[in-house]
């Protein structure tokens, strides 16, 4: 039985709602369109690590080729650690399992997940407004309203619109994001800007761990494809004073993140130092970090209608802070589970399905979420372990283990026999 002929309406074309329409055509729902308020699809500009449970993923939708073609490869180890004002190498983690980490810039992500998808399945511009909830013979259970004045009519509305998601406010969830006192500042240096020997070691995941701040550098793309680039995520205690928290994202000073390291190694010198080459503006990217307390449910059910509801997905439903690098990753494995739910699930109780969804993501995306926001409290706290005999990159690395080898595909197909039919099925 299954949904697959419903009209689905994602909300958001960031990486989750692009995972998700990945997913779709791969579990093989027949009607799905996609709405993004922006004119046209772009990424912040910034690097992702995408890890080998999500990897796991996108393999399978065929993505492996072109995302390896603008991601680092054969890294050395998954993260190495250095001494903040020294300098000093402090261990390592290895690796978790394969298909080992990739980490890109986010755009190149993006083009890689609009790889299949067909184009008229992409309606840009469309900021969602409402959603009216229909009844008696209306011609379809939901309808979406645009700002633009425009509507569609949908079945199953998937909101991916982010962590400050519409669609959840507009299911009547009016929790409000929460401040985790610490910002981002975000940029990106050229090899060629970097001292030789920093250059060479910034070609590895390298951690600079300090009191209350850390500065993390991703070697995102490959010299082959010239994308390579070190792409540098400050993580820095601030007050929110003075903040525009409307936006949460705006640009600032490179010295700001200057003044927060400025007694640091060498190294870190160099990095501000090629931020500085690569910025004319002398700016970069700096963002508050916000997260949400897990939501108990994660969707609404049409009244009148056993086969419509409205259901949210990644940072919407799962938002967390990025200290394991997951809320992506996440979003991709929720894709997965939900279209394969959908597609393959035996009656047309829509309600069971999207029960059955969120037990099966609800347990691992909150301890995600949690054991994130202790990895953060460990990273910032006013003496970090790296600075006592307790660090222990091994533990750091255990700690993440069930994260990276976990297999979506696997989870589904094992607890889903029963409820699914998987004839046809490519899981
Ligand atoms: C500093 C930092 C580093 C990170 N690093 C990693 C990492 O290495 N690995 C990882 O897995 N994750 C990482 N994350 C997390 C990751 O960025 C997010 O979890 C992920 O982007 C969430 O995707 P999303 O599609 O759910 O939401 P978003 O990316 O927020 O996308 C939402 C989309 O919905 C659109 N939209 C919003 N409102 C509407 C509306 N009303 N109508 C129509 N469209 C709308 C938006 O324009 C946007 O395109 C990091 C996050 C931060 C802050």
């Amino acid at each position: 039985m299954g949904f697959e002929e419903k009209r689905v309406a994602i909300v958001g074309g960031g990486l989750g709602g692009m995972s998700f329409l990945n997913a779709a055509l791969y579990a093989g729902l027949k009607n799905v369109q996609l709405y993004e308020q922006a004119p046209q699809f772009g990424e912040v500009g910034a690097g992702v690590n995408i890890t080998s449970n999500a990897n796991r993923v996108l393999d399978a939708f065929g993505l492996q080729e072109s995302m390896t073609h603008k991601s680092s490869h054969k890294l050395p180890c998954y993260m190495q650690y250095h001494n903040y004002h020294t300098g000093e190498y402090l261990g390592h983690i290895d690796e978790f399992s394969q298909p080992s980490a990739r980490l890109l810039h986010r755009a190149h992500l993006l083009d890689s997940l609009k790889e299949r998808v067909p184009e008229s399945s992409l309606n840009l511009g469309k900021r969602l407004a409402s959603i009216d909830r229909n009844t008696g013979t209306a011609a379809a259970p939901y309808t979406l309203r645009f700002e633009d004045g425009s509507t569609t009519d949908a079945d199953v509305v998937i909101g991916c619109d982010g962590i400050k998601s519409n669609v959840r406010e507009d299911m009547g969830l009016a929790d409000s994001p929460i401040y985790s006192g610490q910002v981002v500042y975000r940029g990106f240096v050229d090899y060629q800007d970097l001292p030789e020997n920093t250059a060479q070691l910034l070609r590895r995941t390298v951690n600079f761990r300090g009191p209350r701040r850390h500065v993390l550098v991703l070697p995102i793309g490959n010299r082959e494809t010239r994308t390579d680039r070190a792409a540098i995520i400050g993580f820095m205690s601030e007050p929110l004073e003075a903040w525009d928290s409307e936006s949460w994202m705006s640009r600032s000073d490179i010295d700001s993140l200057h003044k927060h390291v400025r007694d640091w190694c060498p190294q870190v010198q160099n990095i501000i130092a090629g931020l500085r080459k690569g910025s004319p503006d002398g700016r970069m990217l700096k963002q508050a970090l916000y997260v949400r307390e897990p939501l108990d449910k994660w969707y609404e059910m049409k009244q009148d209608q056993k086969d419509a509801g409205i259901i949210l997905l990644g940072d919407s439903a799962h938002s967390t802070l990025p200290h394991q690098g997951q809320g992506t990753c996440m979003a991709i494995e929720s894709g997965i589970a939900l279209a394969t739910i959908l597609r393959h699930w035996k009656t047309d109780d829509l309600e069971s399905a999207f029960r059955f969804y969120q037990d099966l993501r609800k347990p691992r995306t909150d301890r995600v979420t949690q054991t994130s926001y202790e990895a953060g409290k460990l990273a910032s706290s006013d003496s970090p372990d790296q600075m006592t005999s307790n660090f222990n990159p091994a533990a750091l690395g255990e700690r993440m283990k069930w994260i990276m080898e976990y297999n979506v595909l696997e989870d589904v197909r094992t607890k889903g026999a029963e409820y699914m039919d998987f004839q046809d099925s490519r899981l």
